[in-house]
């Protein structure tokens, strides 16, 4: 590989099972690339359903004695890996941007987004109550919580390190075993994590780490293994679907963090600068490869022409290039297949009358990268209107009315973060309660941390991820009635 870490060891290419690194049974492999470069990075095990049977019989193994143990015990591994990720950050920041694109700093800070939720769940695993209920003279009614069983776990790209640890972390924290299939763009960072959680301590089987370029082999086994008791699924809304249809038969429990289409809602009464700043941080991040992403910035219409202006121009400051080096601020898109699906969608739009501020083209810098965008004269029948961009374009709608940018807001089937800027005290109330999101920033769009619950309604998903009630997705609840007292 042409990049070079601290620590060479932390380049993985096997799967990761019952605590042995392995290939596949058949040999296969699949390449993983650098976005930026198309470059080939490694060569990395796949593996199918057979390989991912066996995690699965050794994580129902390796959980019969680790749910047994101390919360506290468990929460020591959990808090030696949390030390380990930090110690290594600049390497897995480096593996990160090498295979998904995004640049160094955003790699850096995913790193400690994604070791918070190692410490927050060590901490919270601890926490785990039950209750005794009010009972009659010759009874006693107890509540009590269990680990809900083996867990499967399916990762996307666009955050290769901690949408692993947001499921990894309270699963183990409250006595589960956990199997992941992470994205095939960028297993990398899964398996440095698995590496590191090998020399934190986590015994062998708790955790496997499945990589495949045969997402419905491994996936087919994962919902269809009795052994499996939940899956947890980030990913987009059509492949959750499908898991959720596979996990029927065996009535898994399931989370999804599915897609979104989030609003960023400019009022008259804004603060100008922090509205603008606020909607670039969320529309660009990533390369607007979030699912918590700015999709469409519904701004007011005494507001509108200004905002439009400084937005452009902030836009046009980007410098966009391989996320390896320094002074990228916005790196690649992660697939030539992505950058076509965005630039048919500006295509369209730019058919049916939209204005293109900036941006607009696919960039000279190469097949992955899609210039920033900013697009005007926009409308609710336009496909950016309805679907999840996943890349670097704003398109800015006008509206006029509280009512009206409600409407807007609510007129998709997604529900996961939405953000509202305005300093009028009730409408923020009006506003926030009036919008069916999971999510809602007032006055702010970096809304996301380890102790928020995050996660969405209507077609984005069930379950949330993070914060206390990030513990619910992995326990069971259970009733106990003690008679004849
Ligand atoms: P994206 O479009 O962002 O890549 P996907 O939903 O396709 O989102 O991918 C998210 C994760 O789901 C990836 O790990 C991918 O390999 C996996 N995946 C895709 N299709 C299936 C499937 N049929 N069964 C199981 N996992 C799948």
């Amino acid at each position: 590989m042409s990049i070079q870490l601290k620590d060479n060891s932390l380049l993985k290419t096997q799967a990761y099972i019952d605590g042995q690194w392995v290939d596949g049974d058949t040999g296969a492999t699949f390449e993983v690339r650098n976005p930026a470069t198309g470059e080939v990075l490694a060569n990395v095990a796949s593996v199918g359903a057979d390989e991912t049977k066996r995690a699965i019989d050794a994580a129902e193994k390796a959980m019969a004695s680790w749910k047994a143990l101390p919360a506290k015990s468990r929460s020591d591994i959990l808090e030696r890996w949390y030390n380990l990720m930090l110690e290594n950050q600049d390497d897995l920041a480096i593996l990160m941007t090498a295979e998904q694109g995004k640049p160094l700093f955003e790699s850096r800070g995913e790193v400690m987004y994604g070791a918070s939720f190692m410490k927050w769940f060590a901490e919270e695993g601890k926490r785990v109550y039950g209750d005794v209920l009010p009972s009659t003279a010759d009874r006693r009614s107890i509540v009590i919580k269990q680990p809900v069983g083996v867990v499967a776990a399916i990762t996307p790209w666009n955050f290769p390190n901690a949408m692993i640890t947001r499921k990894v972390a309270p699963a183990l924290a409250v006595g589960c075993a956990i199997v992941l299939k992470p994205a095939a763009e960028t297993p990398l960072s899964a398996l440095a994590l698995a590496e590191l959680g090998e020399r934190a301590g986590v015994p062998a089987g708790l955790f496997s780490v499945l990589p495949s370029a045969n997402a419905s082999a491994v996936g087919g086994e994962m919902t269809s293994n009795p052994t499996v008791k939940k899956l947890t699924f980030t990913g987009s809304t059509g492949v959750g679907k499908l898991l959720i249809k596979q996990c029927a038969d065996t009535v898994k429990r399931t989370s999804m963090e599915l897609g979104g289409n989030a609003p960023v809602i400019v009022f008259d009464d804004a603060d100008l600068d922090k509205a603008v700043a606020g909607a670039l941080t969320s529309k660009y991040r990533n390369s607007g490869q979030t699912c918590i992403c700015a999709n469409r910035l519904l701004v007011q219409d005494g507001i509108y022409d200004a905002f439009v202006e400084k937005f452009t121009a902030a836009v046009k400051e980007f410098r966009i290039g391989n996320g390896l080096e320094e002074s990228t601020t916005h790196g690649p898109v992660i697939t030539e297949k992505a950058v076509a699906d965005i630039h048919a969608k500006v295509a369209a739009a730019v058919e049916q009358g939209a204005t293109v501020e900036t941006g607009g083209q696919l960039s000279e810098l190469g097949s992955h990268f899609y210039e920033p965008t900013v697009l005007t004269n926009v409308t609710a029948d336009m496909p950016l209107f309805k679907e999840e961009i996943f890349g670097p374009v704003a398109p800015v709608f006008k509206f006029g009315t509280e009512e009206e940018a409600i409407a807007m807001a609510n007129d998709t089937e997604f529900g996961l973060a939405s953000y509202v800027y305005t300093n009028d005290l009730g409408r923020v109330w009006r506003v926030s309660e009036g919008i069916d999101y999971g999510m809602v920033g007032v006055n702010e769009t970096a809304i996301s941390s380890e102790i928020i619950p995050f996660g969405g309604v209507k077609e984005s998903g069930q379950g949330r991820e993070g914060s206390k009630y990030g513990l619910d997705d992995y326990l069971e609840t259970k009733y106990i009635c003690i008679g004849g007292l």
